[in-house]
């Protein structure tokens, strides 16, 4: 399978890595919204939020945590999102499950959705039918 991110944990492909151990590897994004803009990664592939293993989410959740601390610090950032791209749809670019360090400045840029309202009825709708899938797959979530 052709996977830049596998290539790269590989080192078969180069880049400016900031931090690995023996199941994640982070590195500075390539086109960065902002300096010191990193991914963070899990070693094994998985495709997505979605595909991932809890117990590989676990470490690469902690890792991402120590990363986002490290690169707030080194380059005196005010505040950053993590962000995770899940589908095409979704923006998603590289089918290897990572999260997004981006360091945020004062007014650098603006990062809001578009929202749209709910009426009481879809509001409610929303929530039942999300209710209800959780009803029927509860028997796999051991969180
Ligand atoms: P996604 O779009 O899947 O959420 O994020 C993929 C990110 O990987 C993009 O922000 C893109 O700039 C970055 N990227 C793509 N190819 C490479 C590469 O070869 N090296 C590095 N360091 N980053 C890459
Ligand atoms: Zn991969």
């Amino acid at each position: 399978m052709d996977c830049i991110f596998c290539d790269i944990i590989k080192k078969r492909s180069k880049a400016e890595i900031i931090f690995e151990n023996e199941k994640v590897i982070s590195f500075l994004d390539i086109r960065p919204v902002n300096s010191g803009h990193a991914l963070v990664v899990s070693k094994e592939h998985f495709d997505n939020f979605l595909t991932i293993s809890p117990e590989s989410l676990k470490e690469l959740i902690v890792a991402t945590q120590f990363i986002a601390g490290a690169v707030k610090r080194a380059v005196n950032a005010e505040g950053f999102n993590i962000v995770s791209n899940n589908g095409t749809v979704a923006g998603q670019t590289i089918f290897h499950f990572h999260f997004h360090i981006i360091p945020r400045f004062k007014n650098d840029f603006h990062f809001r959705f578009d929202t749209k309202p709910y009426n009481e009825s879809s509001l409610k709708e929303s929530g039942k039918s999300i209710r209800q899938v959780i009803s029927k797959y509860k028997d796999i979530f051991h969180g």
